[in-house]
């Protein structure tokens, strides 16, 4: 059984959206048609509210942006621990990202410390659900509403997350989602913008195919500068396929990170001071387990801790180094020691194996694993 190599993340596709697939493909129609007009009636049904697909998560955040009217002289706000997507869309558009710092416990945004960070130039709010942990949407918006700025809400991570009974997508400003093959659910890459207007709807739309309107038979018009990034019908057929399953893997995912807790209680990791995720079984969607190393009671470092995963045939990953000290961000101004919290987490976070089709033995195994590399290696 120590032999079978465990990832830490593997998409779910089932035989009958593979079977599908096939039918697109050979349906003569295979770019963006009635495949994803079906995914994104899915998704508004799902959400409650206007929903439009597009090729990754990111273009959707820069979209969402872009019909936000922000660009160049705005600043927005967001967190310094996520996939550098998430902040390189603000300087994608011109506007500049301000940093604030995490909570320990949540990881993610520290709302308490949003409004220092307020000037006259800000325009909006990109906090992110990380690893499927909703953010404090009450005090987020509450502070949103106060000092008049635009939410974008990353939940690329966050589909099947919901906040006090409410389904992350179903209120709020822009919410954006990916589909990429990592994802709980997966359009093997995609994204979707949630909206409330009719009016963003018809933007969304322009920024997703070179800015066109059609009319009639003959009729195009071209008045805003659009991209290309919309979605075709073979991934959309493989989205749908996956959504079906939605709340079977989110029920799966959860009795798998509570195993994590069961067999994490009382172990030697534990007691070498290793942090596990807020112990949250019924707002997030476990997108992600992930545990931060006590690197100061340990020999080693990360990287070698997950040198000797890999060697008992468990991948792990790093979910996410600190943007502000990516080499782009540092020529910006941004240097290490300013956001502390971010800092020590990204520099000692790991992520471990979750995905659908793990069993409880295979947690588990990654458990015990943990706690072998930590005894041999404590201070
Ligand atoms: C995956 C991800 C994105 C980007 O989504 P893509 O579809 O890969 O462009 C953005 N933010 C977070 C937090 C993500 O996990």
């Amino acid at each position: 059984m120590g032999e079978i190599s465990l990832p830490f993340m593997r998409p779910y596709v089932d035989e009958e959206t593979i079977a599908g697939v096939v039918d697109v493909l050979r349906s003569g129609w295979i770019t963006t048609g009635p495949q994803n007009a079906r995914f994104e009636a899915a998704l508004s049904e799902y959400c409650g509210r206007l929903v439009r697909t597009f090729n990754s998560g990111t273009c959707t955040m820069e979209i969402a942006l872009r019909i936000a009217g922000i660009g160049p002289g705005d600043e927005v706000i967001t967190t310094p621990l996520s996939w550098v997507s998430t902040s390189n869309v603000i300087c994608k558009v011109g506007a500049t990202p301000v940093f604030v710092d995490i909570d320990p416990v949540t990881r993610n945004l520290d709302l308490d410390k949003i409004e220092p960070a307020i000037t006259p130039y800000t325009r909006a709010i990109i906090p992110v659900h990380l690893a499927g942990m909703p953010i404090d949407l009450e005090q987020l918006y509450a502070l949103a509403f106060t000092h008049r700025l635009r939410v974008v809400e990353d939940a690329a991570q966050a589909l099947g997350s919901s906040w006090k009974g409410q389904r992350i997508g179903a209120c709020g400003d822009f919410v954006s989602f990916s589909f990429h093959a990592n994802k709980n659910i997966t359009s093997i890459e995609g994204g979707a913008l949630v909206m409330n207007h009719d009016a963003e709807v018809r933007l969304a739309e322009k920024y997703r195919l070179q800015g066109i309107t059609r009319t009639g038979f003959d009729g195009m018009e071209c008045d805003v500068l659009g991209g290309k990034y919309n979605l075709t019908d073979v991934a959309a057929r493989v989205g749908l396929g996956s959504l079906a399953h939605l709340d079977e893997i989110t029920a799966k995912r959860r009795a798998l990170a509570r195993a994590y807790f069961t067999y994490f209680a009382d172990s030697t990791a534990i007691a070498a001071g290793i942090e596990l995720p807020l112990a949250d079984f019924t707002n997030s969607n476990w997108h992600m387990f992930q545990i931060v190393l006590p690197l100061e009671q340990l020999t080693i470092n990360r990287a070698t801790f997950m040198a000797q995963m890999k060697e008992r045939h468990i991948e792990t990953g790093a979910h996410y180094p600190p943007i502000h000290l990516f080499k782009l961000y540092r020529e910006r101004g941004f240097h290490p020691g300013i956001f502390p919290c971010a800092e020590r987490i990204g520099q000692a976070i790991v992520t471990l194996p979750l995905f659908p089709q793990m069993t409880l033995a295979d947690v588990w195994r990654v458990v015990q694993a943990v706690n072998e590399i930590i005894r041999r290696h404590q201070k």
